[in-house]
């Protein structure tokens, strides 16, 4: 049976799926019940962090010693993938186990008012998708949440369905604080079942590692920070790359020592054999591969391949998982992991299950990039072949990552790979999120569009 007979398989049972769950789906609570015994969950997301400059996995720098451990006591998907290459709707997609394209929590819209001004657009998360924090809750977690980009406050609606919840409107530098702040709630809460979600923004730009970690990977103790210069869509900098690299992964470092008493603290509290630890990234970062810098405007590896380790009960130690996974897939993952019945439905799926296989990865982004024609962008991964959209419904291309895992030759789209981005591009949506915007001048121009009514 080819891949694709079966995908026209899996659109008509998505369908039904779809419709059976619509009106269940905003009632979670008399789905759930709670069978498993005392077992709690740490998520981890450290932002924007690449996979591949992770000493576990393969980086030629050590940058990761706390987290290579916890690697080596669980398992590590090495071909783990962003459903969007920036902050806010990847984490929707961390927070509702969906696709881009079915919680539409996307990135900025460039809008234009009728005086001429252009305002940017930023979506809320759908409050009414059933989501990680609520479904936890509603099982009987103890939920605690820490995040450190304004993105991710309750402005956005990331808060729903934590007992307690702070987020911090630039969190550079914070790894710390955060893991101070989660170690005093954890001892207060360390009988109770719990689940606690820390966010750390640390290794995001300007590169700027605390001492010792600024020399970590460079000689210069006056070197210390590092910021990409960009004019008019030009990067002014580019000959500082080399500096940006080694700063990138002294931020890593800091964070992965600070992780480490966190990770000490499971240990000598007893609580590793009911304990699971997730390490994920929202997504990487950019070091000139395709020319560009930072995230959000491309869909390459380098934005798309994130981290995804496991380690505690029920996680097969020391396994390398090469199947191809999503962010969507933590989300039921978690669930079925901690024996939480729950009928919502979710794009990813269970992936400790060994039936899971091979599936097609999806991921979108929109673009800023309008000066060079790419706006609307998705791509798909299935198994090593990768075919990217770089504008709306034109402009593909395909890549063997096996082959050429950099992505450097553009391959003319290839026809199963265009038919999956495409089925992707036509997902229905499920989420209706709202929009954010703080400042009097934004709410007064969406205001004059029409897309506030008060
Ligand atoms: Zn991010």
């Amino acid at each position: 049976m080819s891949k694709h007979f079966k995908m026209s398989w899996i659109i008509v049972f998505s369908i039904i799926f779809i419709m059976s769950c619509s009106d269940s789906a905003h009632e979670p609570s008399e789905n759930l019940s709670l069978t498993g015994p005392q077992q709690n969950i740490i998520l981890i997301i450290i932002d924007t962090l690449r996979a591949d400059h992770l000493s576990c996995y393969g980086y030629h720098r050590y940058t990761s010693p706390s987290i290579d451990s916890l690697a080596a006591e669980g398992t590590i998907w090495a071909n783990a993938q962003a459903q969007a290459p920036w902050t806010l709707p990847a984490h929707a997609t961390i927070w509702t186990g969906l696709s881009v394209r079915s919680h539409r929590t996307l990135n900025p819209v460039p809008v234009l008012t009728d005086n001429g001004e252009t305002v940017k657009l930023i979506f809320t998360l759908d409050k009414d998708l059933p989501s990680m924090p609520v479904l936890l809750r509603e099982a009987g977690f103890s939920t605690f949440g820490i995040a450190n980009f304004r993105i991710l406050s309750d402005v956005y609606g990331f808060d729903v369905g934590f007992d307690q919840y702070s987020c911090n409107d630039d969190g550079a530098g914070r790894a710390g604080i955060s893991v101070d702040s989660l170690l005093i709630w954890l001892e207060d809460h360390n009988d109770e079942r719990f689940f606690c979600m820390i966010h750390l923004y640390d290794v995001h730009s300007p590169y700027s590692p605390p001492a010792p970690y600024n020399t970590a990977f460079q000689d210069d103790p006056d070197i210390g920070y590092f910021d990409w210069e960009i004019d008019n869509n030009e990067i002014l900098n580019k000959t500082g790359r080399d500096i940006a690299v080694d700063l990138y992964d002294g931020e890593i470092s800091w964070v992965d020592d600070n992780l480490s008493r966190l990770f000490s603290w499971v240990r000598e509290n007893n609580l590793a054999d009911e304990t699971l630890i997730v390490v994920m990234s929202d997504h990487g970062e950019e070091f000139l591969e395709h020319d560009w810098v930072l995230h959000g405007e491309t869909l390459y590896q380098e934005v798309l391949h994130i981290p995804l380790i496991m380690s505690g009960p029920g996680i097969e130690r020391g396994h390398l998982d090469s199947t191809y996974v999503g962010q969507f897939d933590l989300l039921p993952t978690l669930l079925s992991w901690a024996d939480v019945e729950c009928s919502s439905y979710f794009d990813g799926t269970d992936i400790l299950n060994s039936m899971a296989g091979d599936r097609v990865i999806p991921s979108s982004g929109t673009s800023n990039f309008s000066w060079v024609g790419r706006n609307q962008m998705a791509s798909t991964v299935y198994n090593h072949s990768k075919t990217i959209m770089m504008n709306e419904m034109e402009d593909f291309m395909s890549f063997d990552l096996i082959s050429d895992p950099g992505e450097q030759t553009a391959l003319p789209g290839d026809s199963a790979g265009i038919e999956d981005v495409l089925f992707y591009w036509a997902t229905p949506q499920l989420g209706f999120p709202g929009f954010a915007a703080t400042d009097e001048t934004t709410i007064q121009a969406l205001r004059d569009l029409g897309y506030i009514n008060d």
